[in-house]
């Protein structure tokens, strides 16, 4: 201002600072020229007082400006905020809410102002209301969560709120309202829900080693959690079959029981549910489409049922187990786009865990019923053994420990070339399948074992732990192949030496250039009809034992006279004896009759008589004796010729049995004779047995019941 005051021309002159709160916001200058005035103390004093008020008035028109913009910005921040902010006066009306509360509460900002929470929430304004008083008379805020239902029709969309509630003071502390800041925490909720869902599941279907049941329980869980609806369906040949199901709304559920349970995938097979069921892959529709629907048209499903099933958005995830996709489970939400991404992790997440759980079943499954097979491997008649890839037995059951003659103890856990060392020459022998190849067509062969041979028919399947052997014993089939074809031999050999002698005796009869006296004709004439004889024998024992066999053989049991039957025989047998052999018939008189079909019984003590003699090559006395004991007549046959070892005193009764098929003994027959006595004398209501050492004679007993 110098220029203007040099122009003023003043005489007197007063500069006085605006100081306002310590701070200097400029000057205050007054000048007098005329009036030759002059300033004075008291001027100064008058002025700073001024100044000081002026100072006060700029800082404060300042401060509000400020303070204005500042509240602008506040409003904006507030306005534009993700949370609702939202106040209230102390009669509870809407005095002001940002954008989020009024998206909350589904009305423009502005329709907010001076309404109730009755008019502008009525579902909810009764839980509310409570608490807005409780601010405002206590004036100590709240923290509240509160969750909305989704109702009936959309349960799988609740929504979730925390809230919190202060008192709006006055400068004086009283207090005019309440304030409020909503959140939405639906989303942080669900992944809460969704992770305590997880660890829930997880030991619940666990607990079950029932597939069923833990399909059961995956239906039952995620149903009314993570959806209104579940169906679990089973992979099978080209399709799928439902194994469970449930919905929130009983209703619906009886709707979902309506439809059918198979689904064919047929020829068409749609691409977008062969990815999900063969392929392993889940599906996410948000918000269900023709596609998809169409899709599931063409495996099967009824789109008038689903319709009122409802489900307006789905997802699709498949089960799998041991690399193997074994079904599928269907979410189903009524809110259409209910469904997004994290939804899907968890449904994966969820059929991971019943695959792991649905695993353990079948393994704890698959060990039971290897555990039934052990048990069962105990009563076979089949030999079973199982070597690992190191040849050591780990299995080996009561029918292969009496067939081997080792017991379990001393076999499992060893190599069994080390125990039967003969197994290393026939294991390249045994026809061995594959798990999955039809079992392996079993081989005969012979196993050393260290006293005696075993003939096993065998045969062998690959598992993962090795090898598994099964086998029949047919040492004793084997045994009776044999004595079939000596039987051919000595049947043979007998039929033709009697048919040689009669051939040669009936060419000498024939011949006209030798002169036969009337003696040497006789002779011949006489080898002829012995021999004869002889051939019709061994004839009729072969048939008669064929006819014992099919059980055609009549028995006509009678009262019959044993002592006079035993002369007889003695008699007969006694007309030719060879030398050396000395017959003789022990009986007290008087016996008592016996019940029996006497011819029959004559060819028994025939028979024995005449194997006493044959096997008495060295010549011996040969007794018939008769013995009555209680309620039988006792028939012995006692020899002092060859004798026979004890091991063999039951098989001699066998067809066809001979103890010496090579003829070392020069002693011949067809192995019949005792067979056919031991079947006629059962059929009697008799038993025969023999006492004999080999070189101390053999007796024959039989007894027959008394009539
Ligand atoms: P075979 O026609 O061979 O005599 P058997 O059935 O009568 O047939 O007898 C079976 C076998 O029993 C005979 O091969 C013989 O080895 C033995 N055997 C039978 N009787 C006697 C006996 N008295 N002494 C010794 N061995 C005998």
């Amino acid at each position: 201002h110098l220029d203007l005051y040099h122009a003023l021309d003043p005489s007197s002159y007063l500069v006085v600072p605006l100081v306002a709160r310590g701070r200097t916001l400029g000057t205050v200058s007054l000048g007098t020229g005329e009036s030759g005035r002059h300033y004075g103390p008291d001027d100064v004093a008058f002025m700073q007082a001024v100044a000081g008020r002026i100072a006060v008035a700029v800082e404060n028109a300042r401060l509000y400006t400020e303070a204005g913009e500042s509240l602008a910005l506040l409003d904006t921040l507030l306005v534009s905020a993700p949370v609702g902010i939202g106040f209230w006066d102390r009669e509870l009306r809407f005095v002001r809410v940002n954008d989020a509360l009024a998206a909350i509460n589904g009305l423009p900002p502005e329709e907010h102002v001076g309404k109730t929470l009755a008019e502008v929430v009525p579902g909810l304004a009764d839980r509310l209301e409570p608490m807005y008083r409780s601010v405002l008379e206590t004036g100590v805020p709240l923290v509240h969560q509160e969750s909305t239902d989704g109702g009936e029709i959309a349960p799988g969309s609740d929504r979730h709120w925390l809230s919190s509630y202060y008192p709006v003071h006055t400068e004086s502390g009283e207090t005019i309202g309440v304030g409020a800041v909503i959140m939405e925490i639906t989303d942080r909720k669900r992944a809460d829900d969704r992770l305590r869902l997880l660890a829930e599941a997880g030991e619940l279907f666990s607990s079950s080693l029932d597939r069923d049941e833990i399909f059961a329980r995956v239906a039952r869980v995620v149903v009314p959690r993570i959806a209104d609806a579940c169906n679990i369906f089973l992979a099978e040949d080209n399709g799928i079959v439902r194994v469970a199901y449930s919905h929130v709304d009983p209703e619906r559920e009886r709707i979902m029981a309506e439809m059918p349970s198979r689904y064919s995938f047929g020829r068409t097979r749609p691409a977008l549910l062969e990815q999900v069921v063969f392929g392993g892959q889940a599906m996410l529709a948000p918000t269900l489409t023709e596609e998809v629907v169409g899709a599931l048209e063409t495996i099967g499903l009824d789109r008038e049922l689903f319709a009122r099933v409802g489900s307006r958005s789905m997802i699709f995830v498949p089960f799998s187990s041991r690399g193997r996709t074994l079904g599928v489970m269907t979410l189903g939400s009524l809110v259409p786009g209910r469904f997004g991404e994290a939804d899907l992790e968890l449904a994966k997440e969820l059929a991971r865990r019943a695959s792991i759980a649905v695993d353990n079943a079948l393994l704890v499954d698959e060990l039971q019923a290897r555990a039934q097979a052990a048990q069962a491997l105990q009563f076979v008649a089949d030999g079973v053994f199982l070597l690992d890839s190191e040849g050591i037995v780990r299995l080996w059951n009561p029918a292969a420990a009496a067939m081997f003659g080792l017991l379990e103890p001393d076999v499992v856990g060893r190599r069994l070339t080390d125990v039967v060392p003969g197994w290393l020459d026939v294991e390249s022998l045994v026809p061995v399948a594959g798990p999955a190849s039809r079992s392996a067509r079993a081989e005969t062969v012979p196993v050393e074992l260290e006293d005696r041979e075993l003939w096993l028919s065998i045969s062998g399947v690959r598992f993962e732990e090795g090898i598994v052997y099964a086998f029949r014993d047919l040492t004793e089939e084997r045994a009776l192949e044999r004595i079939k074809s000596d039987f051919v031999s000595t049947v043979s050999h007998e039929l033709r030496t009697p048919l040689a002698a009669i051939y040669g005796a009936a060419m000498t009869l024939r011949r006209s250039d030798v002169p036969l006296s009337d003696d040497q004709r006789e002779g011949m004439l006489g080898v002829v009809s012995s021999e004869a004889e002889r051939l019709a024998r061994i004839v009729n024992d072969i048939l008669l034992a064929s006819r014992l066999d099919s059980d055609v053989v009549d028995v006509a049991i009678d009262s019959a006279d044993a002592l006079a039957l035993a002369k007889q025989v003695v008699a007969a047998a006694g007309a030719h004896l060879p030398p050396g052999i000395e017959l003789a018939l022990r009986a007290p008189e008087d016996l008592p009759p016996i019940s029996a079909d006497a011819d029959k019984l004559r060819q028994v003590l025939v028979n024995l008589v005449e194997n006493a003699i044959k096997y008495s090559p060295d010549g011996g006395l040969v007794e018939l004796e008769l013995t009555p004991v209680p309620g039988r007549m006792r028939f012995s046959v006692r020899d002092r010729g060859l004798g026979i070892p004890a091991s063999e005193h039951t098989r001699i009764f066998e067809k066809f049995y001979r103890l010496d098929p090579d003829l070392t003994r020069g002693v011949g027959g067809t192995g019949l004779g005792l067979y056919i006595c031991r079947e006629i004398v059962r059929r009697m209501e008799g038993r025969i047995w023999v006492e004999s050492r080999p070189g101390a004679g053999s007796t024959f007993t039989f007894e027959l019941p008394l009539a």
